[in-house]
């Protein structure tokens, strides 16, 4: 633990696509931008494989991909840290931000890239099971299942990726949606159909997970049909939960104006949130897009925005000295 003070003009908040564009682009307008990274570095791309939507990029492995954007932060001048934002006070001037570290960081702007999480179901059937057969990450547990049977719920693009790179591994993937249909792009749904080892259990939700305690481990889902509330077993060793993220505004939730469900309120076409001075980028604010390039973009556009706003504040704060 340090209890050290620094002070910055420009301190970004998360190391995803948004945190770390922000970090290049503050560092050319020589801004000297510090960037905490999180207890996650490098963000979501860092729990996937394949990214084949990165422009210049037919087919990159997203931790690459991520390692090469902190590089070229770094490169760039941006002084990367390594710490974790316990507590963010935008009521004070320099806005200040206290690290897991105990680092204190006070700084004339900030630019929040805290980006999104998965969420549960919120069964207890769930938590009990959480890593003992449960996960919301298929990169990181799709192997343990070899051969076996996997459930995932959900339908959206997150869903159908997650089953579709689950056949690598499983002997069958069940996808559950409570719907009729699914949300993901038609691209994916035509793969997930054509998939031999894919079955869709329609208008469905699940009502419980089930599985043994010595040793513990799923076993299967209890799955309950919408309409006739009529149940179906469904056998797997792993169940994927893939329904989403809910955005990282931990810090910020009583501060800031929220909106669709809890993302950050930006004016339309920049990233200026309800504080002037307070920034925001990437999955934090944006619940139609959710991508990479979308991240990065605002990213870049928070940095500009940034280097604006400093330029007149500073303007004003020397004008109104020399008064
Ligand atoms: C499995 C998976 C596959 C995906 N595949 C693709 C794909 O193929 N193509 C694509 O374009 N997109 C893909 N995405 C989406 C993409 O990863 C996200 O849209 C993008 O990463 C969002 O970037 P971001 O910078 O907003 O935040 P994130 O990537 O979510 O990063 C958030 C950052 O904030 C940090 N942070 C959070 N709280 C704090 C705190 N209190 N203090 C300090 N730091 C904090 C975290 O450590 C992390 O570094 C995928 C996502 C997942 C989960």
């Amino acid at each position: 633990m340090t209890d050290a003070i620094r002070h910055t003009r420009l301190l970004i908040i998360g190391s995803g696509p948004a945190g770390y564009t922000a970090g290049v682009y503050a560092s050319r307008a020589m801004l000297n931008p510090i960037l905490v990274q999180g207890i996650q570095p490098g963000g979501q791309l860092t729990i996937t494989t394949d990214v084949e939507n990165w422009p210049g990029d037919a087919s990159v492995m997203g931790p690459d991909l991520m390692v090469r954007m902190e590089h070229h932060a770094k490169e760039m001048g941006t002084e990367i840290i390594s710490d974790h934002i316990m507590s963010l006070d935008l009521s004070v001037r320099p806005f200040r931000a206290v690290g897991d570290s105990g680092t204190t960081y006070t700084a004339d702007a900030v630019i929040l890239a805290t980006g999104a999480q998965a969420k549960w179901l919120g069964l207890p059937s769930e938590e009990h099971f959480k890593g003992f057969g449960v996960s919301a990450c298929a990169t990181c547990d799709g192997f343990f299942y070899r051969g076996q049977e996997i459930v995932v719920v959900g339908g959206g693009n997150t869903a159908v990726e997650e089953a579709l790179f689950l056949t690598n591994f499983a002997s069958k993937v069940t996808l559950i949606h409570r719907r009729d249909s699914l949300r993901a792009e038609k691209i994916m749904q035509d793969r997930l159909f054509k998939n031999p080892k894919v079955a869709v259990l329609w208008n469905h939700e699940i009502d419980a997970v089930i599985g043994g305690d010595n040793p513990r481990g799923v076993e299967g889902v209890r799955a309950k049909h919408v309409e006739t509330g009529e149940i179906t077993e469904v056998p797997c060793k792993g169940f994927f939960v893939a329904i989403g993220h809910a955005p990282a505004t931990e810090l910020v939730k009583d501060q800031l104006e929220l909106h669709n469900g809890g993302y950050v309120k930006v004016e339309p076409g920049t990233t200026r949130t309800s504080i002037p001075g307070v920034f925001a980028a990437g999955d934090l604010t944006d619940h139609v897009y959710r991508q990479a390039v979308t991240s990065a973009g605002m990213g870049c556009m928070a940095a500009l925005d940034a280097e604006k706003w400093l330029a007149e504040h500073e303007a004003d704060q020397t004008a109104a000295a020399a008064e």
